[in-house]
């Protein structure tokens, strides 16, 4: 009995040991045991927490909390750079503030997680997609980078050539479509509704939209479970490019500032390596870090993102290299 107790001690000493020594290093370690495979990231343009999780009744977002019970939130999770659309989605996709043009007509400087990911796998272009509402977005495709430009790019489905935006509604059909053809591996959608209603200072338009948006994410998460090829092992993250300005800063038409209401956005993923109906305010995490957390997940390096891994997210801390 005794022995017993000594070998439990041990292990005990020895588990805290290794957890210190693996979460201290935690961007240095390669998982082994992810059953993540392929990742969905699903951003909603635009609106305030407010009127998400942070709306005292959570009326508008039923389906998210029916989905909480598999899900992880970050309650404080910001957007520190630009609170544009441009350069909101680019810092998602590549780790990294920019503070680019607003109207497509520039291209990030560095590389995107799709041209880490499809490089380092050495996969064709149709396992990675821009799959959006608005057109702009096709400059996210690209990058300036000399040892990156015009290689390894995703796919891109904005609807049409001719630069207009489409619903969100045909995104989702052409995201649907996209998986059954295509089978990527990793995907970014862009929702638009929100933030068009917004700029048109219509509110009953943005809590209609919100609550549309808030029935295509369990659209989504339904559909990826229900596809042999992405059943329980995908990870969809849904989060904002921006939000819009607090009510002591001009409102909810537009936004654009480092006011709280535009700053502050949503973190909200569902996946097999993830915490489950868990709300998480630890870390400071910020829009950059997304990329690196996704490369962890895929196990893919990002060499030049600055953002870290979302390390509190992850049920089991415990990385091999
Ligand atoms: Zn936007
Ligand atoms: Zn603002």
């Amino acid at each position: 009995m005794r022995l017993f107790f000594v070998l439990i001690s041990f292990m005990l000493i020895s588990c805290t040991n290794d957890y210190e020594d693996f979460t201290e290093n935690f961007d240095d370690y390669v998982p082994t045991s992810l059953k993540t495979e392929n990742v969905i990231i699903l951003v909603i343009d635009g609106p305030r927490m407010s009127e998400t999780w942070n709306e005292p009744n959570k009326q508008y977002i039923p389906d998210r909390i029916k989905l909480m019970q598999e899900g992880v939130l970050i309650s404080n999770f910001m957007n520190k750079g630009t609170t544009l659309t441009v350069s909101g989605h680019s810092s998602i996709l590549n780790g990294t503030y920019e503070n680019l043009d607003n109207n497509g007509t520039e291209t990030p400087i560095n590389p995107s997680l799709f041209q880490y990911f499809l490089k380092d796998k050495k996969l064709p272009n149709d396992k990675a997609w821009i799959i959006a509402s608005k057109s702009k977005l096709k400059v996210l495709a690209n990058c300036t980078d000399p040892k990156w430009k015009d290689q390894y790019l995703p796919k891109i489905d904005t609807g049409n050539a001719n630069n207009t935006n489409r619903t969100d509604v045909l995104t989702i059909e052409s995201f649907k479509n996209t998986l059954t053809k295509s089978s990527p591996n990793l995907v970014m959608i862009n929702l638009k509704d929100v933030d068009i209603a917004g700029h048109e200072n219509n509110w009953d338009g943005y809590i209609e939209a919100i609550k549309n948006t808030d029935r295509q994410i369990k659209e989504v998460w339904d559909f990826i479970q229900s596809d042999a090829n992405y059943k329980d092992k995908t990870t969809l993250i849904v989060t904002n490019d921006h939000g819009r300005h607090d009510d002591d800063n001009g409102g909810f038409q537009s936004h654009g500032d480092k006011c709280k209401g535009c700053q502050h956005i949503e973190f909200f993923a569902i996946g097999p390596d993830f915490k489950k109906n868990t709300i998480i305010n630890l870390g400071n995490y910020e829009q950059k870090d997304i990329a690196k957390t996704i490369g962890i997940l895929l196990n893919f390096p990002l060499e030049n993102s600055d953002g870290k891994v979302i390390k509190d997210i992850f049920i089991n801390p415990y990385f091999i290299r």
